[in-house]
């Protein structure tokens, strides 16, 4: 397999230096950059697999960067990993609204911010927005989207509607954190009328429903929710 080329885009040249030693030694190419703009061009020019953004940056802050990364089709679904500190919580879910796969708040340790590249690559285009078809199995959970059917071991799960679609958006992409305006837009979307567009009520009757797998749909604090990703050691 080739080597990973990450870009990290951090002003901190400490925490930038950190990142760019701790990913070279698990075998990426690894990069730094400490301005938006820079980052932003060296995104353009190297194409990189992996982009680890920060959000409060000199001349083009984060969240501008992973909006015109978005918008340029000749880099649009490079994986993007923001990192922030953590009284942004706002930003990190305005960046999460504009397509980044993952975040990660300061202090990170080297540990978990391998495992989270690991993850984010290993789901590849996961910017594609749309949730899969057919069928999804996760351990003991089987999610039928033909007919609409979901499954814990030999049980069937009655769900409504509107949790059958939250459930199957979160399953869709194991790992990744949504905010509940994301879950409202892209899990239910146009032409379906939610009664309740309180999305934390409906997923707590997932999580009744789904009974011993109740903890696979987790709460990510001040951001929303995500499905546990099984292949992750991360721990919340
Ligand atoms: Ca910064």
């Amino acid at each position: 397999m080739s080597s990973k080329r990450v870009l990290i885009v951090e002003d901190e040249s400490d925490i930038r230096e950190i990142l760019i030693y701790n990913l070279r030694r698990e075998g990426f190419i690894a990069e730094g950059y400490a301005s938006g703009r820079e980052g932003l061009e060296a995104i353009k020019r190297l194409k990189p697999d992996l982009v680890i953004l920060d959000l409060m940056l000199p001349e083009l802050d984060g969240l501008t960067v992973c909006q015109q990364v978005r918008a340029d089709p000749s880099v649009h679904s490079t994986p993007i990993i923001i990192v922030s500190a953590k009284e942004e919580e706002s930003d990190i879910i305005l960046g999460l609204g504009l397509g980044a796969d993952d975040y990660m708040t300061k202090p990170f340790s080297p540990r978990e911010l391998i495992a989270r590249v690991k993850a984010v690559l290993r789901r590849g285009q996961a910017v594609s927005d749309g949730p899969q078809n057919d069928r999804i199995t996760i351990g003991e959970l089987v999610i039928d989207v033909e007919r609409h059917e979901v499954t814990v071991g030999d049980e069937s799960i009655p769900l409504t509607a509107t949790e059958f679609k939250l459930l199957h958006q979160l399953a869709s992409f194991p790992g990744r954190a949504f905010s509940r305006e994301q879950l409202l837009n892209r899990a239910l979307g146009e032409g379906v009328v939610v009664v309740d567009r309180n999305i934390d009520v409906h997923i707590r009757a997932v999580r009744k429903k789904l009974g011993s797998l109740a903890d696979s749909i987790e709460t990510v604090r001040g951001i929303g929710y995500r499905f546990a990703d099984p292949r992750s050691d991360r721990s919340s």
